[in-house]
């Protein structure tokens, strides 16, 4: 991790400096570039404008994690229930991400998977379009074991649950050997909670073992169980190579999806879309965008300009 991407990391956490930011109005232009509105009409608006002038899809992710306040965690549930429910007026897809922290783990785990129920019921419609899924975020190691069998719980309760796994945790084969026979979305990324004991290190590694990871997604067994394999990276490297790996194994385009982070190369998606491909955006809203915001600074230097002309904003 760089010195850059350390300090961002410490300037999301600052308590003093959070509650300045979000004391300022959520479209400061930092908010704009990756936040998708204030509250879930607009977010949903946004997500209407990707859908109709690009095809891109969405998924909402109402900002918040780590809460342990029972209140905190009633407004994230209804908070996520709402997105639901906008989405399905809208039209598009009900399809949300989901932080096990931000929906009642931090407490106990029994009203965590109570609440991830009540999502899930939001998400599931009448009809299934095969696209509305309630995603699970993978946070820190601690709640990992807890995340997967979440996960496994509400695919029994029929739910329509997808998880997020780290390509760079090196259990994650493990978990994945399960999850490609379910019917179920499986959203692969690098990882952003680096654990020195846990996981692969450096960046070459890192990227064999998320090629790997794809290689295990994109099998002819999971073609076969109804698997949808969802590819969550910025990186065009090892899309192209994943995109190779498909074609060679039969997988259509239609059959999965680039997912990357509302207003992070925005530039590749259309050009992804431009080729065939299935390209999602993970669209955060709400009024705390300011960790969320920053950590995307940290992850690329040249999005620092953003900072400094928010800080220096009126
Ligand atoms: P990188 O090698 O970091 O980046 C590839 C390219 O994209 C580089 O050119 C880089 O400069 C550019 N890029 C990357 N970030 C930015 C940015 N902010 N601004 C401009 N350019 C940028 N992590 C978890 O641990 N748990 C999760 O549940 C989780 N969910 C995610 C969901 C989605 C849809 C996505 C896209 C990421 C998620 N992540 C999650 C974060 C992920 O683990 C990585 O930390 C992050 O995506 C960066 O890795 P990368 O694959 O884009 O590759």
């Amino acid at each position: 991790m760089s010195m850059f991407q350390r300090t961002a990391i410490a300037l999301a956490r600052s308590p003093g400096v959070g509650r300045a930011m979000r004391a300022m109005a959520a479209r400061t232009p930092l908010a704009a570039r990756f936040v998708g509105g204030a509250d879930v009409d607009a977010a949903v608006r946004t997500a209407v404008r990707l859908r109709e002038a690009h095809g891109i899809r969405a998924s909402l992710f109402y900002l918040g994690e780590y809460v342990d306040d029972p209140e905190a965690i009633e407004h994230n549930v209804a908070q996520a229930v709402g997105a639901c429910q906008a989405l399905d007026l809208a039209g598009l897809d009900v399809h949300v991400s989901v932080d096990p922290t931000a929906i009642g783990y931090m407490r106990d785990d029994a009203l965590g998977q109570a609440n991830a129920r009540r999502i899930g019921l939001a998400v599931r419609r009448p009809v299934g379009l095969g696209r509305d899924w309630m995603v699970l975020d993978m946070e820190d190691s601690s709640i990992c074991d807890r995340t997967c069998a979440l996960h496994r719980e509400l695919l029994q309760a029929g739910v329509p649950a997808g998880l997020t796994l780290q390509a760079q945790r090196r259990r994650t084969p493990e978990d994945l050997a399960w999850a490609i026979r379910q019917r179920t979305s499986l959203r692969l990324v690098k990882g952003a909670f680096p654990e020195r004991a846990l996981d692969h290190h450096g960046r070459a590694r890192i990227d064999q073992a998320y090629l790997d990871a794809a290689s295990i997604m994109l099998s002819r067994e999971a073609l076969q169980s109804g698997f949808q394999p969802v590819f969550g990276t910025h990186d065009d490297r090892l899309a192209g190579v994943i995109m190779e790996m498909a074609r060679e194994r039969g997988w259509p385009p239609q059959a999965f999806e680039f997912e990357m982070l509302y207003g992070v190369r925005p530039d590749w998606q259309l050009a992804l879309r431009r080729l065939g491909y299935n390209v999602r955006v993970y669209l955060p809203f709400g009024g705390d965008w300011w960790p969320y915001a920053v950590r995307r600074v940290g992850e690329n230097p040249r999005n620092a300009w953003l900072l400094a002309r928010t800080l220096t904003s009126d």
